[in-house]
């Protein structure tokens, strides 16, 4: 599932990660049957737009060997298993986008059964959807004698699961993005697991809010302030460091376009925020504050910017988190998403121990939730 524009791959990071598991199958003489979903299939032109045709040429030349392209509109039929039938021991085949069949998505089983029906062995290397239960990554692993992961799909496993359940302390964990809600069973998971937890990003608003805090024309959910004070509270009781923003970036109207490099910026205090500014990003203390608490620590989690880094003059926090989780010897984790791209543009990807494929995945792994696509395997 890469990003296409005009036909062409634009990131095929996930093509690469793949590859080890495709080549030990190769290796080991098997018949390589490669199946994948690829963007939201909602209309039939979206079944013109969204065939993995440029992946099948990508990957034979990743893998400098050829992998046969076998399109259908039903991902598989007749001149599929043909197709199946007539393949020699290592060997590789790419069937069509497996969101062409109505029924992926809702886990149908006739969908599911046609591609047990063309395998022996299923091994899943899909991190990115492990949290959804569809077809081609839970229904068909039920209808198999085997089902395996692949060393994608360890790695994840490995990394997060480390990271949660025997992190090298300090372990320190970071959560930005937008909105509260969406963390909710994130960060009181987290406070459980990790040493100190440091919020930033539109999220921290709401937090300084139940603090008291005047937070002017800020993101808030209101909704949450009695949650943000019952995780104050149980961080307080649980003896671990809860990190908020001490000082933040503020700006007149939230900027439109979003990238507008025009606005003009205040710095204020956390505690004198004016009622007429809007927060959108975390200010140079806090940047110290939150910098300094990586560098002692051994194991980082970050999911989220802290700030509205698509704009550049709103990237500061986010930059500079990226910037500290660089230059620390902790294991260094990017929870996907956001911050994974982050990462990636500011050219610090390869200083990090590892950056998941997987951003909702990577969540619910992080609520400490059983992901599907994982459980599903009889053999992890
Ligand atoms: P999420 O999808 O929850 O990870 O949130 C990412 C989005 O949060 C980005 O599009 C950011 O622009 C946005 N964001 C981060 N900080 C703020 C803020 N202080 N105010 C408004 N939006 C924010």
């Amino acid at each position: 599932n890469v990003p296409l524009k005009n036909g062409e791959i634009t990131d095929e990071n996930r093509l690469v990660a793949a590859l080890p598991t495709i080549k030990k199958l190769i290796a080991d003489g098997g018949k390589v049957i490669l199946c994948s979903h690829l963007g939201k299939v909602k209309t039939e032109e979206d079944k013109q737009t969204k065939t993995l045709a440029p992946v099948a040429k990508r990957l034979t030349e990743l893998l400098g060997q050829e992998v046969k392209f076998v399109p259908s509109l039903e991902v598989v039929d007749d001149t599929v298993k043909a197709a199946v039938d007539a393949m020699k021991d290592g060997d590789v085949i790419l069937l069509e986008n497996t969101r062409f069949r109505a029924e992926e998505t809702k886990n149908g089983e006739a969908f599911s059964k046609d591609l047990a029906s063309i395998c022996d062995v299923f091994v899943n290397d899909a991190f990115g959807t492990a949290h959804r239960a569809h077809c081609s990554n839970v229904g068909v692993a039920g209808l198999v004698d085997t089902a395996v992961v692949g060393y994608l799909m360890q790695k994840e496993i490995d990394f997060l699961g480390n990271a949660v359940e025997n992190p090298v302390r300090p372990f320190v964990a970071i959560l930005g993005g937008a909105k509260v809600a969406d963390k909710l069973n994130v960060i009181s998971n987290l406070l459980e697991k990790c040493d100190t937890l440091i919020i930033g990003g539109g999220m921290a608003y709401t937090f300084l809010k139940a603090k008291g805090y005047e937070i002017g024309k800020s993101l808030v959910d209101d909704s949450k302030i009695d949650y943000c004070k019952e995780m104050m509270a149980k961080a307080e009781s649980l003896g671990k460091k809860l990190l908020l923003p001490v000082d933040t970036v503020m700006i007149e109207d939230f900027p439109n376009p979003i990238d507008d490099p025009s606005i003009k910026t205040e710095v204020f205090d956390a505690d004198k925020m004016p009622a007429d500014k809007e927060g959108c990003d975390i200010g140079p203390k806090t940047i110290e504050l939150y910098s300094d608490a990586v560098k002692t620590a051994k194991t980082v989690v970050w999911n989220g910017p802290m700030g509205v880094f698509e704009n550049p003059v709103l990237a500061a926090g986010t930059k500079a988190v990226a910037a500290a989780l660089a230059d620390t010897d902790a294991t260094t984790i990017i929870g996907g998403g956001d911050s994974a791209a982050a990462v990636n543009q500011l050219g610090y990807g390869s200083k990090m121990s590892h950056i998941s494929t997987g951003g909702g995945a990577s969540l619910e792994f992080l609520e400490g939730k059983e992901l599907p696509g994982v459980a599903a395997a009889n053999d992890k």
